[in-house]
């Protein structure tokens, strides 16, 4: 392959590879992950590039690129800079209802603050007891004089102690089983206790869990209205993992040129690695696997270009993606030989960071259950095209 051709005369490809080199993110990332810390000059370094919000309106400081174009760009910066550059410049992606259902001045200040580097936003979806089943969802946001307060706890989230705010998934007293509704809270506020989990990868993240004690909260915070988060959440994660699935290609692809580079001069009894078929299949096969995901993906982000992507193909584009690149990401660890499985060599890093892949943004299985529905909707449902919206569906 083949990675995503330049666009003839694009200057978004050389600034891409510029920025990975100004900040020397291979040193970067090993540095995070051996000790670890979210790396806030990156993220403020990509704000200031305007490489947050590659998608974002121009008049919300963002490139306003179509998706076709962004999931170039976001290959090549997973390709030059890892997971974690590439991850953190779909932040205003990852928070995009503040755009979309947010009406409140302090809503749309904080997403143009996000696209600028200047405010970390965490998304608090999941629960000790809830995760794939957003149904079951317990945090409960009581209606008082004013406003809200809110109670529960979130865990597995992403910058626990890190972020400035967060959007909080939460149910009102009596809502139906999807009728969630989201809220912009600052995590600072009294009533607020936060603490960090050690990943296996993407350690940066700062993973952890944020319990809510009767935490009050104006109605401004509320994010669009009682019990209607979930069709824009929907939206978002359809194109998050277009956008994921660019990104872990990114990343794999360097993994195989690294690979095929090395067993081209490495020699073992005489001849080159190269020549022995063990070695050399797992590559070639590698590089189909590769090919075949990048040019799914480039369908699936024309899709979301004219508003046709599903929840079906985009769930499984993840899916595949995520799939073939931690076999060829583990395929260059293993032809590494030993130094492959140190920390001198980036591959094991990049396996533990794609691993999240099969469970991050909607797991490995629920993209098949979200498939598999579309394919045999439930009894009186009617047949739906592979993928249709629906409107239950985890
Ligand atoms: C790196 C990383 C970052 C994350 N960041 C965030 C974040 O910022 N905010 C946040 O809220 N959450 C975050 N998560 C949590 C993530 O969204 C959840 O882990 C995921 O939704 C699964 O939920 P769970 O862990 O409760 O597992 P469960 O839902 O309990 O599932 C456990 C296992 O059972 C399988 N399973 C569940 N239901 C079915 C079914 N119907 N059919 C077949 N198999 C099923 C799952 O696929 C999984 O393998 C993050 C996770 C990771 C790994």
């Amino acid at each position: 392959m083949i990675p995503p051709p330049p666009v003839p005369g694009d200057p978004l490809d050389r600034e891409v590879e510029e920025f990975c080199a100004r900040h020397r993110l291979s040193e970067l990332n090993r540095e995070v992950d051996a000790r670890p810390r979210f790396p806030r000059e990156l993220f403020q370094a990509l704000g200031t590039a305007r490489l947050l919000g590659l998608t974002v309106a121009s008049s919300r400081g963002g490139r306003e690129l179509p998706p076709t174009r962004a999931v170039r760009v976001l290959f090549r910066l997973a390709f030059h800079g890892g997971t974690m550059a590439a991850k953190l410049s779909l932040q205003p992606e990852f928070c995009s209802i503040l755009s979309t259902l947010g009406a409140s001045d302090e809503q749309r200040a904080t997403y143009t603050r996000v696209v600028r580097g200047e405010n970390l936003v965490g998304n608090q979806i999941t629960e000790p007891e809830a995760g794939s089943d957003l149904g079951s969802l317990a945090t409960l946001a009581n209606p008082v004089e004013g406003g809200y307060t809110i109670g529960g706890t979130k865990s597995q989230a992403a910058f626990a102690t890190e972020a400035e705010s967060a959007i909080v998934l939460a149910r009102t007293p009596g809502s139906g089983r999807h009728a969630l509704t989201a809220f912009l809270v600052p995590q600072k506020l009294a009533g607020i206790a936060r603490s960090t989990v050690q990943d296996h990868g993407e350690r940066w993240m700062g993973r952890g869990t944020v319990v809510y004690s009767s935490v009050k909260l104006p109605v401004e915070s509320r994010i669009g209205p009682e019990g209607g988060a979930l069709p824009a959440l929907r939206d978002e994660l359809r194109r998050e993992r277009a956008f994921l699935a660019a990104i872990y290609l990114g990343v794999a692809w360097s993994s195989w040129h690294e690979a095929v580079e090395y067993v081209g001069s490495r020699e073992t009894f005489g001849n080159r690695l190269a020549d022995r078929q063990a070695v050399s299949f797992p590559l070639v096969e590698d590089r189909v696997r590769l090919e075949s995901a990048w040019r799914q993906t480039e369908v699936v982000a024309a899709a979301l270009d004219d508003g046709r992507a599903t929840d079906a193909d985009t769930a499984m584009l993840k899916w595949f993606a995520g799939e073939v690149t931690i076999t060829a990401v583990e395929h260059a660890m293993q032809f590494h030989g030993g130094a492959g499985y140190s920390n001198e060599l980036p591959h094991e890093r990049r396996l533990r960071d794609l691993r999240s892949a099969r469970l991050a943004h909607g797991t490995a299985e629920i993209a098949h259950v979200i498939a598999a529905r579309a394919l045999w909707p439930a009894p009186g449902e009617g047949k739906r095209h592979l993928g249709a919206p629906r409107s239950a569906e985890p």
